[in-house]
């Protein structure tokens, strides 16, 4: 079972979720997965940013916050017994927070391997709450980092790959014990370390992929994710107000959601679970008596609807590649992805015309300039290039289905529900799997064009009763 940061957003809810395990523990074994409290990695991010430009005082505001958040926290959970220790605990943590932002701050040095180091204090500090959460009603229970539980990853610090057949052999060496005397292991998500011990993360949302990977490494009969929605939704339920549940999805439709939903789940998180056919089940703490979504090998067809979802990823640019003298030209195509992929950037989606004088590629807004730039230096002034260009303001809009498969007329249907919407497509793609179709809109268009696909294709009646009975 993970619980998100929203189901451990104060005292109150981190006991309503230790409750919740509970309320599962007599005849199951149980591994913890935890994020850290809500929203507290993003208050991190910014104190790393704040020390490393040199803002004392705002540092040291926002610092003292998050220790008090914590320590407050602390101290309504668990019972009398406990408290000391878990004081102790959050107060050596919040100590070692400090002495890292100061660290930043002298040197004025955020590298993405200190970052890494800062962004889990989140998850350590809330693992150890939530244990106590769990002793206080008579639950044994032991916390972990990352490593502890035996996760290893290369070392991409930011976005950490996991070594998978080293931390499955070691993830069943550090959990089975545990589970096997019927303590629950509480295992900080999001974390990892590599091969020498230095700290590693999972990408942000990384805790839903340090479920995964502990629940295909114990050989779990089920990954549960605790959630503050009531499963996988056909839209995000922020930007579509009758946004519906779906009770089944195959895990190539939820890959796809997930992967362009940017929120719900970490895009990587599913792979573990698929390979070892373990189903995943999103649900939501807040209303624990809900089934929520099952993630699983069968293929539904959602009521025989074509489109089951659809969904958003912000913070995206395009880079255009041009130039009459790319026509016919080979190769050109080859240099432009080396030129992004020496430079370590990821692209999301390519888009070449036919007339094959434009290659257009999307990447994160974050590294439009360096794309630029590295474009440039590779190729301009040998002839066939003759421009290099950017939009900064975009947003992805995926409208997944496995049911689109080999249907006609979807595009047709996707692209006049978004021209009703008055929303300009900027680029598009489709997956030769078929189970999406993706296009390029403004930044500021992206809610408005979620909604007029939800509408055409009435994803708002997909109602649980329906696909049961199909
Ligand atoms: P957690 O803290 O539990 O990890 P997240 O904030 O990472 O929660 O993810 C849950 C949120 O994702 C929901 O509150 C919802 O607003 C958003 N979301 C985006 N797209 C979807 C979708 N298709 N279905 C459900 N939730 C979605
Ligand atoms: N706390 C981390 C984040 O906010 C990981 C997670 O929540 O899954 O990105
Ligand atoms: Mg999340």
């Amino acid at each position: 079972m993970k619980f998100g940061g929203t189901s451990l957003a104060n005292a109150e809810r981190i006991n309503r979720s230790a409750r919740i395990v509970q309320r599962f523990s007599p005849s199951n074994k149980i591994a913890v997965v935890v994020s850290a409290m809500d929203d507290v990695t993003d208050q991190l991010a910014e104190i790393g940013r704040l020390a490393q430009k040199g803002e004392a005082r705002k540092t040291k505001q926002l610092l003292a916050k998050l220790q008090n958040l914590h320590l407050n926290t602390a101290r309504s959970v668990g019972d009398r017994g406990s408290r000391r220790e878990l004081l102790d605990k959050i107060s050596q943590l919040n100590t070692e927070l400090e002495r890292t932002v100061d660290g930043i701050g002298h040197l004025r040095e955020l590298t993405p391997r200190s970052k890494d180091y800062l962004l889990p204090f989140g998850e350590r500090l809330s693992t150890h709450i939530f244990t106590a959460a769990l002793q206080a009603i008579r639950l044994k229970s032991r916390s972990l980092t990352g490593a502890e539980a035996g996760i290893t990853t290369d070392d991409n610090f930011g976005e950490a790959r996991p070594l998978a057949e080293v931390s499955y052999h070691q993830i069943r060496q550090r959990l089975d014990p545990i589970l096997a005397r019927r303590e629950i292991p509480v295992v900080a998500g999001f974390m990892a370390a590599t091969v020498d011990g230095s700290i590693t993360t999972l990408g942000r949302g990384g805790s839903d992929y340090t479920a995964s990977l502990l629940g295909a490494a114990i050989g779990a009969e089920e990954i549960w994710i605790w959630t503050d929605v009531d499963g996988l939704m056909t839209a995000d339920p922020r930007i579509v107000e009758d946004a519906a549940v779906l009770p089944n999805v195959s895990f190539w439709e939820a890959l796809e959601l997930s992967y362009f939903g940017a929120k719900m789940m970490h895009p990587r998180a599913l792979q573990p679970a698929a390979q070892k056919k373990i189903p995943v089940r999103i649900r939501n703490s807040f209303r624990p008596a809900r089934l929520g979504t099952l993630i699983s090998e069968k293929e539904t067809t959602g009521a025989g609807r074509v489109v089951k979802a659809v969904s958003m990823i912000r913070g995206v640019g395009i880079v255009t590649v041009s130039g009459t003298g790319m026509m016919g030209a080979p190769g050109v195509a080859a240099k432009v992805f080396q030129t992004l992929g020496s430079n370590g950037i990821n692209v999301t989606m390519i888009s070449q015309g036919s007339s094959e004088a434009a290659i257009s590629c999307v990447v994160a807004k974050k590294e439009v300039e360096r794309a630029v730039r590295g474009l440039q230096l590779a190729l301009l002034g040998q002839g066939y290039v003759e421009k290099i260009g950017k939009e900064q303001d975009a947003c992805i809009i995926a409208v997944v289905g496995s049911g689109m498969r080999g249907t006609p007329g979807v595009a047709a249907r996707v692209f006049s529900a978004i021209a009703k919407k008055k929303v300009n497509v900027r680029m598009v793609a489709q997956g030769s799997s078929e189970y999406n179709i993706s296009f390029i809109v403004s930044e500021k268009d992206g809610p408005e064009a979620v909604r007029g696909i939800h509408e055409e294709f009435q994803l708002g009646t997909l109602t649980s009763k329906k696909i049961v009975l199909c």
